[in-house]
């Protein structure tokens, strides 16, 4: 039996923002250890790609598109999930944005948007999925992606940071509310994670990836590979008294990852 306490093989997940980097990653390892993946982002010039890609090598993956910032949308994609394959087992909150820029000059609008993706949205899917798991008495397990930012804070981010920290503080809440459920809900906050997207926004010279890497002990960027396992394991019954937690995988972050990053130890 202890051989299968990290089978997720038949669990029917929803990955936010899984058309690309860390979600794209999750999605994909979670399709080829055997699970029914829903991934979700807000085009599907992103999803096609990738649900392809895993169709291709024989997984089991829908498609749809969703803008986490509209509850009726969000709505529409659990509910898609549970016409399709009847339940949902668990939600990887994964969906993120962000912008540099000083916080003297972000503007309010600029702020509750970051805000408004990273923790709202959060909140939005976590509550429509726990609401069928509840129905259905099925349990199951929630995972948000936050942040080191939400750690740390973060010098020209401050928006991410504050939202990535709700996101942290949110998940205790949640799994508190929802334990009686057998819903647990755990974080995963990632260091500097090597994806397209992020690497633009955060580290676009060799002085400022240098930077990034130097800022962590292990002095390299982690992989999206690197997130979805213990995105696995958090899923899996091997995680089972585990609820609640954020769980930094970052290589163990000296300095927070940002370009202007403060020393913090
Ligand atoms: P990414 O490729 O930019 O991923 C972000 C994803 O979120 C995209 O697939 C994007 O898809 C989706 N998204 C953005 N706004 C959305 C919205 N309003 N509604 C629905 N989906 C939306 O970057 P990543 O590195 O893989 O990041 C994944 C997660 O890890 C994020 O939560 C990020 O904050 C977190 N993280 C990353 C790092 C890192 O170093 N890479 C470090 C710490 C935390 P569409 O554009 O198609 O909507």
């Amino acid at each position: 039996m202890t051989d299968q306490a990290f089978d997720i093989s038949g669990k029917v997940t929803i990955v936010t923002g899984g058309g690309t980097g860390i979600g794209a990653e999750i999605a994909k390892e979670f399709c080829r250890r055997g699970a029914q993946v829903m991934i979700t982002s807000r085009t599907m010039d992103h999803l096609g790609p990738v649900a392809e890609e895993i169709k291709k090598a024989g997984g089991t993956v829908e498609a749809m598109v969703c803008d986490v910032r509209h509850s009726d949308q969000v709505e529409a994609v659990v509910n898609k999930t549970v016409e399709i394959w009847g339940r949902v087992d668990v939600l990887i909150n994964n969906a993120g944005a962000s912008f540099v820029a000083h916080a003297h000059e972000i503007s309010p609008n600029g702020f509750a948007t970051i805000v408004a993706i990273n923790l709202n949205g959060t909140f939005v899917f976590s509550r429509a999925v726990a609401r069928v798991m509840m129905a259905k008495k099925t349990g199951g397990n929630i995972i948000n992606i936050s942040s080191d930012a939400g750690v740390y804070g973060s010098a020209t981010m401050c928006h991410y940071g504050a939202a990535k920290a709700g996101v942290i503080n949110l998940t205790r809440s949640l799994a508190i509310e929802w334990a009686p459920y057998g819903i647990r809900v755990n974080c995963i906050s990632p260091g500097p994670i090597e994806t397209a997207g992020v690497k633009e926004v955060l580290w676009p010279t060799p002085e400022l990836q240098e930077r990034a890497i130097n800022a962590t002990a292990l002095k390299r960027f982690g992989t999206g590979l690197e997130i979805a396992w213990p995105c696995v394991f958090l899923a899996s019954r091997a995680s089972g008294y585990i609820t609640g937690v954020n769980l930094q995988v970052d290589g163990c972050m000296l300095r927070s990852g940002s370009p202007e990053s403060r020393l913090i130890v």
